[in-house]
C-alpha cells in the first residue's frame, strides 16, 4: 500500500510520502533505545506534566486534526472532533491515575513471613521500546489508547500507523515532541507493513501491540512469538446486539442505528449482528430499518452528514462481496444493499455504501461468521434467550456484546454466558479509560486501558529482602 493521503470522499490523492529507508529506520531505533535509558528514570510527576501538556495541545489543535482525520479516512467531522476530545481526556486520566495504578503491591504480612522475607513487594517497571502497529479507523484514539499508558509507565513508543493516515501519524509524533517529551520517546515510522518484521526482531524492541485485522495480528504475533516478545492484540469483532421482550424497543432501535453506523460502520466494537426475540422482532426490525434508511450519507466534512464513505476502495469492495453473497444465498435487504445514487457535489468517485439491513441470515452466508466493516447490519430472529445466547456466541470473534433487557435474571445469565470481553446492558459498547478494553477468541488477547492496560507493558518485578 502506498503511504499516502487519499480522500475517500472523492478518491483524490492529496499527498504521498516515501517510506523510511533502512538507515533512517536504524537511526530511529537507536534514538528510541537511547531515549528509554533516560526516560525510564523519570518520575510520575514529570511524565504526568508532559502528558497533560500534550492533552492541552491536542485540545487547541482539535479542529485542525479533526479535519485531517476526515480527509484521510472519511469519518464525519463531528465524530473526528469527538475522537480528539476523547484522546485528550484519556491522556489526562492516565496523567492523574498512572502512579496509583502502578504503585508497589505488598502481599499480606503473613505471606511475606511465609516467604522467608522481612519485606517483599511487586514493582511495575517499564519494559522498553514498544512497537505499536495501528489501524486507520480511529487514527488518533487507537494510538493514544496505547501511548498514554505506555509513556506514563516509562516506556517509549514507535508507531507504525496504517499507510492511509500518514498525516495523522506525523501529527502524533509532533504533538508529543511539542509537549516536551524527550527526543525519541515517541516516534512515527513511515514504513509499509513489510518493514515490520525486521523492526520487531530488532533486540532493541521489547514488545509490540497491534490493533487491526486478524491476518496482521497473526503475522505480528508469530514473529513476536519467535522472538519471545510480549504482544497485545486488538483484532476484529462481530458484536451481537441482543434485544429481549422487556427492552425499551424504541430506544433499543435508535441506539442500534448509532451502534452500527458509528465511524461509517468501521468500528471493531460496532454492533454488527442484531439478535431479536421473536416477540419484539417485528417492532424492532421496523424501527431499526427506518432509522438506517433515514441516515444522511454524504460528504464527511459537512456537519449534517451521518455516514461518510468507507476508508478505501478495497474496504467497500469487501463489504459489497459480503452483501452480494448473502443476498445470493437468500438474505433480504430490508434497506440499502447497494451504493447510494446521485450524491453529487464531486462525491461520485468516493467509496460510499448505503446503510443496509439484511434479514434471513443463515450459517452458509459469509456475513454469518465474517466481520462486516461498513454500515451493514444482519438481523436474526431468536425464539428465546437460549437461542439468542447461542447465536450471539456463534462467531469466531469475542470483542464485546450488547443486551437490551430489564430482567436481572437475564442480565446475570448473559454476564455468565456471553463469550466476549464486554457485556453492555441497555446501551452501546464504548471504551472509557477507567475500564479495560479487549477481546477473546479471534478478537485478540490482552487488554488496553485501565490498570490492566498500563500493566501489559510492565515488568512486574518481585522485590524480596531477607
Ligand atoms: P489491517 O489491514 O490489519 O491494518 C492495521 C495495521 O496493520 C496497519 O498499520 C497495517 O499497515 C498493518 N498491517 C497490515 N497487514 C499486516 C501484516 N501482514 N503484518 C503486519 N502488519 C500489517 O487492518 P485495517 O483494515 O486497517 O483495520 C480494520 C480491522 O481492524 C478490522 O478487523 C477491525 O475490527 C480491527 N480493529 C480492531 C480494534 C480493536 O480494538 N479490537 C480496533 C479497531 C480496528 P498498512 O496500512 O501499511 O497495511
Amino acid at each position: 500500500m502506498p503511504i499516502a493521503t487519499v480522500n475517500p470522499a472523492n478518491g483524490e490523492t492529496i499527498t504521498s510520502f516515501d517510506a523510511l529507508g533502512p538507515e533512517e529506520t536504524e537511526r530511529r531505533l537507536a534514538t528510541a533505545a537511547g531515549a528509554f535509558r533516560e526516560y525510564r528514570t523519570t518520575g510520575f510527576d514529570t511524565r504526568a506534566r508532559l502528558l497533560s501538556r500534550a492533552a492541552d495541545l491536542l485540545d487547541e489543535d482539535q479542529e485542525k486534526i479533526a479535519r485531517t482525520m476526515t480527509t484521510e479516512m472519511g469519518k464525519p467531522v463531528k465524530a473526528a472532533r469527538a475522537e480528539a476530545a476523547k484522546c485528550a481526556k484519556a491522556m489526562r486520566w492516565y496523567a492523574a491515575n498512572a502512579e496509583r495504578l502502578l504503585a508497589d503491591e505488598e502481599p499480606a504480612d503473613a505471606d511475606v513471613r511465609d516467604a522467608g522475607a522481612s519485606r517483599a513487594y511487586v514493582r511495575y517497571r517499564p519494559l522498553g521500546v514498544v512497537l505499536a502497529v495501528m489501524p486507520w479507523n480511529f487514527p488518533l484514539w487507537q494510538v493514544v489508547r496505547f501511548a498514554a499508558p505506555a509513556l506514563m509507565a516509562g516506556n517509549v513508543g514507535l508507531l507504525k500507523h496504517a499507510s492511509n493516515v500518514p498525516q495523522t501519524a506525523l501529527y502524533l509524533e509532533d504533538l508529543f515532541r511539542r509537549a516536551g517529551f524527550p527526543e525519541g520517546c515517541f516516534q512515527t515510522l513511515l514504513v509499509g507493513s513489510k518493514a515490520i518484521e525486521a523492526i520487531l526482531r530488532d533486540p532493541r524492541v521489547a514488545a509490540a501491540t497491534l490493533t487491526g485485522s486478524e491476518p496482521a495480528g497473526r503475522s505480528v504475533a508469530s514473529i513476536a512469538g519467535d522472538e519471545v516478545k510480549k504482544t497485545v492484540l486488538e483484532l476484529g469483532g462481530s458484536d451481537p446486539y441482543v434485544v429481549l421482550p422487556s427492552a425499551d424497543i424504541a430506544k433499543a432501535a435508535t441506539t442500534a442505528v448509532t451502534a452500527r453506523v458509528q465511524n461509517n460502520g468501521q468500528s471493531c466494537i460496532a454492533a454488527k449482528r442484531f439478535i431479536v426475540h421473536t416477540e419484539v422482532y417485528d417492532a424492532f426490525a421496523e424501527r431499526f430499518t427506518d432509522g438506517m434508511r433515514a441516515l444522511t450519507v454524504g460528504d464527511p466534512a459537512q456537519e449534517s452528514t451521518d455516514v461518510g464513505p468507507l476508508a478505501s476502495e478495497r474496504g467497500r469492495a469487501d463489504l459489497e462481496e459480503l452483501v452480494d453473497d448473502a443476498v445470493r444465498r437468500g438474505a433480504t435487504a430490508l434497506c440499502g444493499g447497494a451504493r447510494p445514487e446521485g450524491l453529487g457535489g464531486g462525491l461520485e468517485g468516493g467509496w460510499f455504501y448505503s446503510p443496509t439491513v439484511l434479514s434471513g441470515i443463515t450459517p452458509e452466508m459469509r456475513v454469518h461468521h465474517e466481520e462486516t466493516f461498513g454500515p451493514v447490519a444482519t438481523l436474526y430472529r431468536a425464539a428465546g434467550l437460549d437461542e439468542a445466547v447461542a447465536l450471539a456466541n456463534d462467531t469466531p470473534f469475542g470483542l464485546s456484546s450488547n443486551v437490551w433487557t430489564q430482567d436481572t435474571g437475564e442480565m446475570e445469565r448473559c454476564v455468565r454466558d456471553l463469550e466476549a470481553g464486554g457485556v453492555f446492558f441497555n446501551g452501546m459498547t464504548a471504551s472509557h479509560p477507567a475500564l479495560p478494553f479487549g477481546g477473546i477468541k479471534r478478537s485478540g488477547y490482552g487488554r488496553e486501558l485501565a490498570g490492566h492496560g498500563i500493566r501489559e507493558f510492565c515488568n512486574a518485578t518481585t522485590v524480596w529482602y531477607s
